[in-house]
This record gives structure tokens, C-alpha cells and sequence, in this order.
């Protein structure tokens, strides 16, 4: 009896084979075989219904690569069979909808994740060369040309950078440096900074523009040092609110010349 075509025979007719074939001998599978058998089923659509019912006709059945290993040169096919498949804009949208309704679990995430993460990563210690990071960045750019995701990636990006969740996080100092910040003495230092520099920029000397008070020892640091933790405290501090700590730079030299860590920190 030929093998049948349908699909949901042939796992029938598979199973039964294996069940009244047992201990015999079954005809060498053959590349010319597998070619056929290729050729025969190619192009030949699966319902959802017919999947499924593959799908129980095969259950329990070993994979057929169980224990077993690709050759190298097999492996090497299946890379460049991949590579072609995901070059392809319209394989890629197939694949990506194909799996849409298939959330992957997150204890499987987590698997995932803590398998690849670090020194495990495909990349871990692997320099990236111009041309690939050229790559990144384009598609860097793509995705967050597309508003919607933008908007929705910016805010889980916002949600997980916030607060004590940031690497700057100084444990919640911001109402009392806003407070600072706001008050008579600081706009009183920064205009003094500004008079004793003829508002020119100690950098690149331009004057005027957007000029900004630059704190030479940090506003932070002097807070943290001195143990203020109140705008009182503050206001009576000395270092705080010395003219010669400050300099005046103009708001591209403060960007450019002045780590953001300092900045962030001042
Ligand atoms: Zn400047």
C-alpha cells in the first residue's frame, strides 16, 4: 500500500506501521526517497483542524532527532536556510503572525532570559563591528519611527528607568534640590557667577546666548557632604553658595564638555 497523501492518513497509516511493523524491517529512507516524499507534499495547505489532528495522531512519538546530533554541514544548511527565510520581509510577517496568540510563558521567558543573559549571550565579549552597529541603529530607528510602539516602548522604558529604579536615584532628593533651586539665594548665586564672568561662557568664550551656572564641585556632592536634608539647612550652608565654585558656560558646553553623570548629579 502506498504511503497516503493526505496528511492525517499518513500519520494514521504511520502509526499503524509502527504498530504491525514492529521488528520488521522497514525500506532504507533514502535521500531519492525524501526527495519524493518533499516533492509530493510541497505546496499541500494543512487545515487547522487536520493540524490538530496530526498533531494527536503523532503525540508520543520520540522526536526524531532525539539523541541524535546535525552534522556539521547540516547545521551549516539549516543557518543558511534560516538566514534566507528571515531575510525575507514577507516570511518574517508570516512567522511574526503565526505566532501572535502564542504567548510564551514567563517561567519560560525567565529560562530564556537567564539562559542567555551575560557571559552566556551569543555576544558576550564580541566586539560589534561599524557595519553591524550601523544595523542596530537603523532598526533602532524604524522601530521607534512607528509612534505607536514608540509611545508604548518609551513608557515601559520610562516605567523601568524611574525613580530609586534609576542608576542616578540619590534616594528622593528632588523636592528638596527643586526647593534649592527655586529659592532667592540659588538665582541670587547664579547671577553672581554670571556678573563676576560678564556672562561669557569660561569655555569656548562666547557671551551671552544660553548661558548656565555650572557648579565646579557638585550640588549634590556639597548636599551629601554637608547632611542637608532641609531647605534651612541648605540656605545656612557656606560651600553652597561660594561664587567661586561656580562657573558660567554656555548651555553647549555644558552639555558637551561635562559628563551627565556630573550633571545629573550636580
Ligand atoms: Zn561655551
Amino acid at each position: 500500500m502506498p504511503p497516503p497523501k493526505d496528511p492525517i492518513k499518513y500519520a494514521e497509516f504511520l502509526k499503524h506501521n509502527s504498530e504491525s511493523h514492529k521488528g520488521l524491517k522497514m525500506p532504507p529512507r533514502t535521500d531519492e526517497w525524501r526527495r519524493k516524499q518533499s516533492e509530493s507534499h510541497k505546496g499541500q495547505k494543512i487545515s487547522e483542524e487536520q493540524r490538530q489532528k496530526l498533531s494527536a495522531a503523532l503525540k508520543g512519538r520520540p522526536s526524531p532527532m532525539k539523541g541524535k546530533h546535525h552534522s556539521e554541514k547540516t547545521k551549516k544548511q539549516i543557518g543558511e536556510s534560516c538566514k534566507r527565510v528571515l531575510s525575507a520581509p514577507e516570511k518574517r510577517s508570516k512567522i511574526s503572525a503565526g505566532l501572535k496568540g502564542h504567548p510564551v510563558l514567563e517561567s519560560t521567558r525567565k529560562k530564556i532570559s537567564a539562559a542567555q543573559s551575560g557571559a552566556n549571550g551569543n555576544n558576550f565579549g564580541k566586539k560589534v563591528s561599524p557595519e553591524v552597529q550601523k544595523k542596530k541603529e537603523q532598526s533602532m530607528r524604524l522601530f521607534y519611527e512607528d509612534e505607536d510602539r514608540s509611545k508604548a516602548a518609551r513608557k515601559k522604558i520610562s516605567e523601568t528607568h524611574k525613580g530609586s529604579k534609576h542608576h542616578c536615584w540619590k534616594g528622593g532628593i528632588t523636592p528638596l534640590n527643586n526647593a534649592i533651586r527655586s529659592s532667592l539665594e540659588y538665582r541670587s548665586w547664579v547671577l553672581a557667577v554670571f556678573e563676576r564672568d560678564c556672562f561669557t561662557c569660561q569655555d569656548c568664550k562666547k557671551k551671552g546666548g544660553k548661558i548656565e551656572a555650572h557648579h565646579i564641585k557638585s550640588f549634590s556632592r556639597i548636599i551629601r557632604e554637608n547632611h542637608i536634608t532641609t531647605l534651612e539647612q541648605a540656605l545656612e550652608c557656606e560651600e553652597l553658595w561660594d561664587v567661586s565654585n561656580g562657573k558660567t558656560v554656555c548651555k553647549k558646553c555644558h552639555m558637551t564638555n561635562y559628563s551627565t553623570r556630573e550633571r545629573v548629579a550636580r
